[in-house]
């Protein structure tokens, strides 16, 4: 079997990190062409000097030369081919020569990347689900006009995807218009609940970032750690599930699993449920999406079900986490509300990580931004990607605003 290319964008990361981990047990089957990260220079060298890539991007070029420095250690024939700039970044995930992309940058800032990816038809492994939420149909239009692959692997998007049948799975993963399968009854979609499920409400404005960064069953990035405690990160999701899978808001259900064993399930019309079910290891599904359809290792210990102490379900408290509700209501408003709550929500947990603001100002400034495009009836509905970064530009810069403009709500 000839070797795959893989170019992986936000190779620094959480996800890209666990990404090389398996692409690491199987050098037979992948090649690693392209790394793509912000401006960690450290931890991308390491990756350099042990993966060999033929070109690396760095988006900021202010650490250039920083990078380049460390190159000088390496035997010539092991230099890559260094690419900065964020729109010459993003344009190798369309014109390097590649096989897979792996979107694992986080944010809106994957946009560009994903869709250059999709519009030359690579096999895409989708974890930055802001690119489904802000871009939503256009995103999917690109990858059927470019013949791409889109797996998800999002670990309760992959989940569904392998409990769906065959057939509709490969559906899904041509970008297919899925019809609303009768078949289907629901897609249940678990969520830990994250760190302040048990927390009293009165205590949740004094919420620190280190607190809200540190979940109790995933290893993750800043931005979705904070997104997991307000539950944003369900509600991205949801959005997600919706536009990948062609099912709407009534036939999504979220539902509190604080030991993330069931990644998510899928109910059929005569009553049968089916779950995937593993460690919560991120390398699981990238390994399921790297290999699809075959199967392999992917490092992670078998689920050992004696070990399990119980496995537990409750609805998710709305007064808690009305960053839930925000969600449902943006995916029934349609249009581009969608794209609001992306981008208020990035803004405000930027703001919110930097001491700005309160943990619950987070889900009002969202509310906020909402209710103000709401009633200005706008941004349009994008129709193309440069119009989508544009409207983004749009809410983040009334967003900032108004996390920076009235002390009143920084206290959450
Ligand atoms: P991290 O914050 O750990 O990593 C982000 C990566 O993106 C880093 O490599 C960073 O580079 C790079 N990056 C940041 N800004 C840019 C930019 N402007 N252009 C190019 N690259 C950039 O994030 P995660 O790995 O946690 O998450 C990545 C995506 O995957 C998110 O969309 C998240 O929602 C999704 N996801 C994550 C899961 C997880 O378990 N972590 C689970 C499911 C989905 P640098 O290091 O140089 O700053």
């Amino acid at each position: 079997m000839e070797r795959q290319r893989v170019g992986l964008f936000g190779s620094t990361g959480s996800i890209g990190s666990s990404t090389l981990d398996v692409l690491a047990r199987h050098p037979e089957r992948f090649s690693v062409e392209v790394l793509a990260a912000h401006s960690r220079v450290e931890p991308l060298f390491e990756q350099i000097k042990r993966f060999r890539p033929a070109t690396v991007g760095l988006v900021d070029g202010d650490r250039r030369a920083a990078l380049e420095e460390r190159l000088t250690s390496l035997p010539s024939s092991q230099r890559p081919t260094v690419v900065t700039g964020q729109a010459a970044v993003d344009e190798l995930a369309g014109t390097a020569n590649l096989d897979i992309v792996v979107a694992a940058v986080v944010g809106t800032a994957g946009l560009r990347s994903t869709w250059n990816a999709l519009a030359a038809g690579k096999r895409v492994l989708l974890a930055n689900k802001e690119s489904l939420v802000a871009a939503g149909e256009l995103m999917l239009d690109v990858a059927r006009q470019g013949g791409a692959t889109l797996l998800p692997i999002d670990s309760e998007h992959n989940a569904i995807f392998q409990c769906l049948p065959a057939e509709q799975a490969a559906l899904v993963g041509r970008a297919g218009v899925v019809e609303e399968n009768r078949d289907i009854e629901r897609l249940v979609l678990t969520a830990s609940g994250g760190p302040f499920r048990d927390r009293p409400l009165d205590d949740f404005a004094a919420i620190s970032p280190e607190e809200a960064c540190a979940h109790p069953n995933w290893s993750m990035g800043r931005k979705i750690s904070v997104d997991s405690a307000t539950m944003m990160n369900k509600g991205l999701e949801v959005i997600e599930a919706a536009r990948l899978f062609g099912v709407c808001a009534e036939r999504i259900e979220v539902l509190v699993h604080p030991e993330s064993v069931i990644h998510s399930m899928v109910r059929f019309v005569d009553g049968s449920v089916i779950a995937e079910l593993g460690e919560p290891d991120m390398r699981t599904p990238i390994a399921h999406a790297l290999a699809w359809p075959d199967r392999i290792d992917s490092g992670v210990a078998p689920l050992d079900f004696g070990a399990l102490a119980g496995l537990h379900f409750e609805a998710p408290d709305p007064e808690r986490f009305p960053a839930l509700r925000l969600a449902f209501e943006a995916l029934a408003a349609g249009g581009s509300m969608p794209l609001v709550l992306n981008a208020a929500n990035e803004v405000a947990v930027e703001s919110f990580l930097d001491g700005r603001i309160g943990f619950m100002a987070i889900p009002a400034a969202i509310e906020a931004a909402m209710a103000h495009f709401a009633e200005t009836g706008g941004p349009p509905l994008p129709s193309s990607i440069d119009a989508v970064l544009d409207a983004d530009r749009a809410v983040r810069d009334w967003t900032a605003t108004w996390c920076s403009s009235s002390p009143d709500r920084v206290a959450g």
